[in-house]
């Protein structure tokens, strides 16, 4: 069946969707996007995506020309409107139409865009049996660069990590910065064991503050275990005892060999399996 799409100030049929080839979003990667969760029909952290993509857009000075509350109902007439019940949305806000040239200030509106639909999520095997990933060489944009909790429009820096990862036939990437220290994976953040105490590099060393990451930290916080955001290095994922990664799309997903070292014993740890149910309950039980 074919979607509804936000666009601008209305809803389109998916064929009308359409945007300018001189939309700056395209022709520079100019603007800023969200990935979101519905759960049983429920937008999931709302509050907090709608926050992240405020800080992103102020971060490149980029106006949105919608206030919050009108942004959050445009997000849920979207998924009403396409009878979304367990799915993904996407929500976009470019720069907008303007001159060839870098000059942003040519754009006069910007252009947003509300997708929603079903996700594809890693096939379920992967969850049972881990995670193959491997080192990047592509280096995570340098913090005076493109900060890395912007998320911006702009993801080539992931994608040249991603095609490493694929070109060995592993779903995913680890990136470091440019001291060496664990930042994120492409698209998900990353979190180990070590001795009873989870692990997780701090948002400084490159990666986009995620929203799965921050709630895994309270849950796991809740649980009483003990969380610690430090530094990693490559060394501390070759000896770990579990690995997992967390993102929207993905959830909380194990991992079980990196650059050809095998973690534990090669299975999801207990608390890669602890954190993925905890994380399953609170958002089925609680998606606003
Ligand atoms: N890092 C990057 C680069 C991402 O694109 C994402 C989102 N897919 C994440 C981490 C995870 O963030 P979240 O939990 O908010 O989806």
């Amino acid at each position: 069946m074919a979607l509804k799409i936000w666009l601008d100030d209305k809803l389109v049929d998916e064929a009308d969707a359409k945007i300018s080839v001189f939309d700056h979003g395209l022709l520079y990667g100019d603007g800023v996007f969200e990935g979101i969760r519905v759960y049983s029909s429920r937008v999931f952290e709302m509050e907090a995506h709608i926050k992240r993509l405020c800080e992103s857009a102020k971060a490149i000075r980029l106006e949105i020309p919608m206030k919050r509350d009108e942004l959050i109902k445009a997000v849920e007439k979207t998924v009403e409107a396409n009878g979304v019940i367990d799915g993904y949305i996407r929500l976009v806000i470019t720069r907008g139409t303007g001159s060839l040239g870098l000059n942003p200030f040519t754009c006069e509106n910007s252009t947003i865009f509300i997708i929603a639909d079903n996700i594809q999520l890693y096939p379920e095997e992967l969850y049972e049996k881990g995670m193959k990933v491997i080192s990047a060489t592509t280096v995570r944009n340098h913090p005076l660069a493109i900060p890395p909790q912007v998320k911006s429009l702009n993801y080539l820096n992931n994608i040249l990590a991603k095609i490493e990862a694929l070109d060995v036939n592993v779903p995913e990437a680890i990136m470091y910065n440019h001291e060496g220290y664990v930042a994120e994976a492409t698209g998900d953040n990353v979190f180990i064991v070590k001795d009873g105490v989870i692990y997780t590099p701090p948002v400084e060393a490159g990666a986009l503050s995620g929203i799965t990451r921050g709630i895994v930290i309270r849950l796991a916080g809740e649980a009483k275990l003990k969380v610690v955001e430090k530094n990693l290095t490559r060394f501390d994922l070759y000896v770990c005892d579990e690995f997992f990664l967390t993102g929207t799309a993905a959830e909380v997903i194990g991992v079980v060999e990196i650059d050809g070292r095998i973690i534990g014993d090669g299975r999801p740890g207990a608390y890669t399996c602890l954190m993925r149910k905890k994380f399953f309950k609170y958002a089925h039980g609680k998606s606003k």
